[in-house]
């Protein structure tokens, strides 16, 4: 699977993703479980999750489009804590190995922030 694979916006007829691209915005789920009411996001009752292939379809993407600067991957929601953490890691793992070659660039925050959030509610338990 490609970035092509992954569709194309019927309104544009253009690819869902650019072929060239620095910041990548992510969701793994557009669940959210509080309710802002400027929030402008219809799903965020829904937990679907973002599948591996995706992730993987990111990834070849971004090894495709060959660029010397470092891709920036947000980890975004909904709520993305909301996301189990296994799935959260297996989503992840993809871009492992072009984070170790520094073509993806992840804030470090971001991916403890998953990690501390389950830490909290475990902890509440
Ligand atoms: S996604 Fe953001 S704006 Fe929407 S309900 Fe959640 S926290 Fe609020």
């Amino acid at each position: 699977m490609t970035v092509r694979d992954i569709g194309i916006v019927a309104t544009t007829g253009r690819p869902a993703i650019a072929g060239t691209f620095h910041p990548l915005v992510l969701q793994p789920t557009s669940f959210c479980n509080l309710d802002c009411s400027y929030c402008y996001l219809p799903d965020r009752r829904s937990r679907q999750l973002m599948s591996v292939s995706v992730a993987t379809a990111c990834v070849r993407s971004i090894e495709q489009q060959g660029s010397v600067h470092p891709v920036s991957v947000v980890w975004h929601g909904g709520e993305p804590t909301a996301t189990p953490i296994d799935i959260f890691r297996e989503l992840l793992a993809p871009f492992e190995e072009l984070q170790r070659a520094g073509r993806v660039r992840q804030d470090p925050d971001q991916r403890d922030a998953h990690q501390r959030a389950v830490v909290r509610s475990v902890r509440r338990l």
